[in-house]
Parts: structure tokens; sequence; C-alpha cells
């Protein structure tokens, strides 16, 4: 373990305690609004297996995009490369609920980590199965991952969501006009919004992010994906991973990461670390304000960063 980690993280903890500036909630999502901008929490699991964190770190929050980091993987597990055939490996560009790019290139998503690609990665998992299944199968592989049976989805903030997700439901309609959608857009929506209502804790989610600092292996469980996808997923996450602030996150902190309007942020050091932050004042970028700060000051104090040399 990097010598004094918890007390690294006990500094940073203390610190966004100080922090003036902390962002706004999500407003558009029920439930999301009404947190507090107080909460802040940090988890760092290292490849050696220790761990550090600090302030609320064991608090479940609603860990909405991130959840589209587990959904690829398991679409990946399912259909391998012909994904790439229904969505894009770019940077948007654009804000993550954008619909803009979806008219000039068919319906096809830029990426899997803007809502448009996640709705259809969402409709590859459903194939086969009824949506409660669907679900579940991605609760499971969750749960594994993070080594924790306790986790499950928040009802009330899935439901919130589907009855105020217009613009989900807008872009789910325009690709099904497409052909870019093959199951019923109530369905699909359904599974998105409730693998968005996936509630963990900062623990939880730098436990389950392990397998993709450690080339696809999971601690104690073996092998979860291959070491090329794990790369390629990390290469996703960090030129795609925070909307249209993605260069500036890879800027700053240098690794890949992904964040969710819910405050969340899963980021991931090959080799040497697996990082959950949380706090639910969000950027103007749609990025948790502290939680981003947080990362640059890990980063800072331990040198971890794709970017260097050691
Ligand atoms: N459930 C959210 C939405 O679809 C997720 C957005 C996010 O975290 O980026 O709008």
């Amino acid at each position: 373990m990097t010598p004094n980690l918890q007390a690294i993280v006990d500094e940073i903890v203390a610190a966004m305690a100080a922090e003036t500036e902390r962002g706004a909630p999500a407003r558009y999502i029920p439930g999301l609004a009404a947190l507090s901008t107080d909460r802040f929490g940090m988890a760092v699991v290292t490849a050696d297996g220790a761990t550090a964190m600090g302030g609320d770190a064991e608090m479940p929050f609603s860990i909405q995009s991130i959840s589209k980091v587990f959904a690829l993987t398991m679409a990946l597990g399912k259909i391998g490369d012909q994904l790439w055939r229904r969505v894009g490996r770019e940077p948007s560009g654009n804000a993550f609920n954008s619909i803009v790019q979806l008219e000039a290139e068919h319906g096809i998503p830029r990426n899997p980590f803007i809502n448009a690609g996640a709705i259809v990665v969402a409709d590859v998992n459903l194939s086969g199965h009824m949506p409660r299944e669907s679900i579940g199968e991605l609760l499971r592989f969750v749960r594994f991952l993070a080594d924790d049976e306790t986790i499950v989805v928040d009802e009330a903030i899935a439901r919130g969501e589907a009855e105020t997700g217009y613009r989900n439901i807008a872009l789910a309609n325009y690709m099904r006009a497409f052909g870019n959608i093959h199951h019923s857009v109530e369905l699909v929506l359904g599974c998105y919004f409730h693998q968005c209502a996936i509630a963990m804790s900062c623990l939880q989610l730098a436990m389950a992010g392990r397998f993709l600092m450690l080339d696809g292996m999971q601690p104690g469980a073996g092998r979860v994906i291959s070491p090329r996808r794990a790369r390629r997923i990390n290469a996703l996450m960090l030129t795609c991973g925070h909307y249209d602030a993605s260069g500036d996150f890879a800027f700053r902190i240098g690794m890949p990461g992904k964040s969710g309007v819910g405050g969340g942020i899963l980021a991931v050091v090959p080799g040497k670390a697996s990082i959950a932050v949380w706090s639910p004042g969000l950027n103007a970028s749609g990025n948790s304000q502290l939680g981003t700060l947080a990362l640059e000051r890990l980063a800072e104090a331990t040198g971890w960063s794709i970017f260097r040399a050691r």
C-alpha cells in the first residue's frame, strides 16, 4: 500500500469539508434534487488489497451513469465486438443526454457512456430476458464484483426517473425509428432506469472496480474479462467517462473514470488502485464538484496517473 494512504484520504476528507464551492445536486431526477451537498465520501482499494476510506464512504447513493460501466462489461460478454456495430467509441463533445448527433449518424450513438449509447447497451442486455431478469442479472454481476450481496436498486429513484425521463424516452424512440433499439422502448427504459438507480457506497464501488485495475482479474474470484477488454473499457472511461468534460478530467486527474449525476465517480489506476468518491453537488458539466477536486488531490499526493512513468 502507498505509505500513508489513509492519512492522505483523511487530509482530503478534511479539505473537502472546508470547501465552499460545492456545486448543486441534479434537479431533474426526483430523489436526487434533495440530497445535501455536505455529503462527501471516498474509498480507495489498492492492487495489493489494502483499503483506505473516509467521510461518507459507506453511505449508499444512486450510482446513475457509473452503472454504464458494468452494463457495458456485461453486454460485451454477451455479444462481444458486435456491439460496436450499434454504438460508437468516440467522445461525443455534447451533453450526456443530447439527441443532436443521432440524426446525422443514423441512430448510432457516439459511445456507450452517453445516455443514448447506454440505452442501446440496455437493449442488448435485455435480449432473451424479461426486464426483471435483465436487471437481476446486472445486479448479481455488480454484487459479485463488489463481493457484497446487500447491494439493491433504489426503487423510488427508478420510479421517479421513469416519470420524468422525457429526454431518455425521446432518445430511445428516436433510435428505435432507426432500428437500433430492438425491444419495446418502455421495457428497455425500465431496465435502464433501474440500472441507474442501483445504490452503492464508495467502498462497494471501489471494490466493484477492482477488475478494471487488475487487467480483468477479480481478486479471490478469478478472471472476469480478458486483459484486452479491461484495457478497452478503461480507454472508453478515459475518453468518454465524464460527459463533455472528459478531456478536462484526463488533464486534471489522468485516470480512467466514470461519473454519474448522483455525484459519484469511479476512477481506476491500472495496476495500482480502484477509487470511488461521492458528493452530490455537481459542477457545470454534471460531474461531482468535490469528487473531481478530491481525485485531483489524490492524484497529486500519490503520483497516480496513467500518464506517469512510474
Ligand atoms: N439516469 C440518468 C439519466 O439517464 C443518468 C445520467 C447520468 O448519470 O449521467 O439521465
